[in-house]
């Protein structure tokens, strides 16, 4: 994988006025000539220009039926921004029209992001992290206030797209201050999303919300140390009257699917890829 943006970035420059437009035609062009499928390792293709919410997919023509079961194509959406201090990535980044945006989770057509940071000062890419499609809840995707009266678009209602609450399991870094991540590692890192965090969008919010919280701890902790947030998920599921018994219940189905351990009396550890 070839980091350099200068040659895309030159084409851009003679053919677009605007920054805007020259960012996005390079970054696009340099991910068409580099981006791949975490799933099968192909690289993607592109959607023909101007396609709403979709950049790229794969088919995974080539692999074997067994291997992508139901999954007959990923669609992923490039999201490009410039250099900011500390190679961070913003917590929030601005989304498309709100319902859109929240009907396509629901209906389970959003698409996983690769988060590209480029620095416009080495003409180079520096990062790109890449969001499963799984770890996106409806608690990630923020409303924002529609535009006043008296603007050209009166009314429309944009989205924020909350990093925060999305898992770290769910983030999986493909370049890192400016150091490419080995494609294996980004293959298996996406299956066990798949693996950890399957179901429907009610079980995916739940194990959500039980995983970020596992986020904060150490590689061991202890059912107290869950319980002490069983007010803060009885606020987001106010339906559920049995937060405790639920609580054992995920913990047991993120056990089943080898995202920790049971260590006997009230003590779990994250195995070693999930830590
Ligand atoms: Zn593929």
């Amino acid at each position: 994988m070839d980091l350099s943006l200068e040659r895309f970035f030159s084409d851009a420059v003679r053919s677009y006025n605007s920054v805007s437009q020259q960012v996005r035609s390079a970054t696009e062009r340099w991910a068409s000539d580099n981006l791949y499928c975490p799933r099968c390792g192909k690289i993607l293709t592109p959607f023909p220009t101007n396609t709403p919410v979709y950049d790229f997919y794969c088919n995974h023509l080539g692999l074997s039926y067994k291997i992508i079961s139901d999954i007959e194509i990923d669609n992923f959406q490039l999201k490009s921004l410039k250099s900011f201090p500390y190679s961070n990535f913003p917590k929030q980044i601005i989304g498309a029209e709100y319902v859109k945006t929240f009907t396509s989770l629901v209906e389970g057509r959003f698409p996983s992001l690769f988060l590209l940071h480029y620095s416009r000062k080495m003409l180079e890419v520096s990062d790109i992290l890449l969001i499963h499609r799984l770890s996106i809840t409806p608690r990630s995707i923020i409303p924002r206030n529609p535009l006043s009266e008296t603007a050209r678009r009166s009314g429309w209602q944009g989205s924020i797209l909350s990093l925060e609450n999305v898992p770290q399991i769910g983030k999986i870094p493909v370049i890192r201050d400016a150091k490419v991540v080995p494609k294996r590692d980004v293959m298996h890192k996406w299956m066990n999303v798949e693996k950890v965090m399957k179901g429907t969008l009610e079980q995916r919010s739940w194990i959500t919300d039980i995983v970020s919280i596992i986020d904060g701890f150490d590689s061991e902790f202890t059912l107290e140390d869950m319980y002490y947030f069983s007010n803060s998920l009885s606020e987001k599921h106010p339906n559920n009257k049995h937060i405790k018994d639920k609580i054992r219940q995920q913990l047991q189905i993120l056990r089943d699917r080898g995202y920790l351990k049971f260590k006997g009396s009230g003590k779990y550890e994250k195995t070693l890829e999930n830590y």
